[in-house]
């Protein structure tokens, strides 16, 4: 069997044989074995960009679960030292990649954080970040529709300029005022209104695709989805855009509110359930990760947990999808450098590595350059450069300098954070001008 037509594996989490060793009655979510399975080896430390920035214990993997390892076992306190801890992780999974006795860190930290919010919850009032971002904001397409729409007309009638010229811009938050200078000018709503619903190959037995087109990546990077929709049509499929789909939900999970993540998992399964696709395709490796997760976030409901098997068989990212199927014919060449970033939940969270980089090497005039380090996080994280600006700055600025040594014209990537990161990265490294970043669905669609 072609592997494109092969399901993704998916296998249920809550195996009946594991043994819950924490002690009954304590509020501890972890499952003690996979706390257990870590060894205390250290092969993930190096790995890991807070380690490397910090040469400390608290801030390795390692030193994390030993953390997570005296809450599970009641001998620690899910307190303010402990949510600092965990906060101050990327969530890149890098470690993941580096633990040869497969440690699922990724998941453990979002339990960590998790029960964190749980402790908050039963101790004060939600915080504005959970009642306005991720109720009211990240529940509902049709608010970030209007925040699109918001930020195109201050774009239009040049308030960001004004903003930046008289000095304005200094009453935003430092990470914030530097981040809106990386974005690029976003599509208007008469073009976002203009997409065809279904885009349609024209050939017979066409390959049905769900395009998951995600709440940011839809409204900062509507372009970029079009292109990745044009792709997928000229490599013979019709590319169907579910209009029931929400935010996959990732930024719920890694936050801590897991009833959220799990509240828009269930609308986004029935929405692609109804559509009836082939396969459900999205560019961007942090949603990806997490859709290709959901069936981990329903062990205590099996009829969701099948459904969501079901789904996640389904799931590919873009360049995983297209890399399979029949080349794509381009008719431009690009003559010029290009070097990739992975995307950390693409790489470690997806294990897709070697699809982007075969499909930027197949396009005429262009010289691939592997950067060093590139599978390393580039400090985005989400929200991490908001909420952990110092740390995301230096492990941003360690990155642009093995990006300055490829030389490269373009750094490509396939995630909305990493390509925020890297076009505030180029602006910090002083390199405007010089080096373009894109993502790499947008660098294929130059080239068609
Ligand atoms: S997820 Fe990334 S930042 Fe967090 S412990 Fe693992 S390697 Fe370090
Ligand atoms: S590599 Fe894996 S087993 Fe070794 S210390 Fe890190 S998490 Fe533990």
């Amino acid at each position: 069997m072609n592997n494109l037509l092969k399901p993704n594996q998916a296998t249920p989490v809550c195996d009946t044989d594991k043994m819950e060793l924490v002690s009954k009655g304590s509020l501890s979510k972890f499952d003690m074995n996979e706390i257990l399975n870590c060894m205390h080896c250290g092969f993930c430390l190096p790995a890991c960009p807070t380690y490397r920035q910090m040469g400390m214990e608290f801030a390795s993997p390692r030193g994390r679960i030993a953390l997570m390892k005296g809450v599970a076992k009641e001998e620690l306190a899910v307190d303010a030292e402990f949510e600092h801890h965990m906060n101050l992780c990327l969530g890149c999974r890098a470690c993941e990649t580096a633990c040869p006795a497969g440690v699922p860190y990724g998941s453990l930290v979002e339990t960590a954080r998790e029960m964190v919010e749980d402790q908050k919850r039963d101790s004060a009032k939600p915080s504005v970040m959970k009642t306005v971002v991720f109720d009211k904001l990240f529940k509902n397409p049709q608010r970030f529709k209007q925040l699109g729409t918001a930020l195109w007309a201050a774009q239009s009638v040049g308030l960001q300029t004004l903003a930046d010229k008289t000095g304005l811009i200094k009453v935003l938050p430092r990470p914030m005022a530097e981040m809106q200078k990386a974005v690029d000018k976003i599509a208007s709503p008469i073009a976002r209104k203009k997409r065809e619903p279904v885009m349609k190959s024209g050939q017979a037995n066409a390959l049905k695709i769900g395009f998951f087109s995600g709440c940011i990546m839809d409204v900062m990077f509507f372009e970029t989805n079009q292109a990745t929709a044009s792709l997928l049509q000229k490599a013979g499929c019709d590319v169907l855009f579910v209009q029931e789909q929400v935010c996959c939900g990732a930024l719920h999970a890694h936050a801590g509110e897991k009833d959220g993540a799990i509240e828009l998992a269930k609308r986004n399964i029935e929405a692609f359930e109804q559509a009836e696709v082939d396969f459900i395709v999205n560019n961007a490796g942090g949603c990806g990760s997490a859709l290709k997760e959901y069936h981990h976030w329903f062990h205590d409901q099996p009829e969701w947990q099948q459904r969501a098997m079901n789904f996640v068989a389904k799931m590919r990212d873009a360049n995983e999808l297209l890399a399979e199927l029949p080349p794509l014919t381009f008719s431009k060449r690009i003559e010029a450098k290009v070097t990739y970033q992975d995307s950390c939940h693409l790489a470690h969270g997806q294990g897709v590595r070697n699809q982007p980089r075969q499909l930027i090497q197949r396009i005429p005039g262009v010289e691939y350059i592997e950067m060093n380090d590139a599978d390393s996080c580039c400090g985005s994280a989400g929200i991490y450069n908001i909420t952990n600006y110092e740390m995301s700055m230096d492990i941003l600025d360690d990155k642009m300098k093995q990006v300055e040594q490829t030389k490269a014209h373009y750094i490509v990537t396939t995630n909305p954070g990493c390509l925020l990161q890297m076009k505030n990265g180029i602006i910090r490294a002083g390199l405007q001008g010089k080096m373009e970043a894109m993502h790499v669905m947008d660098l294929l669609a130059r080239a068609l």
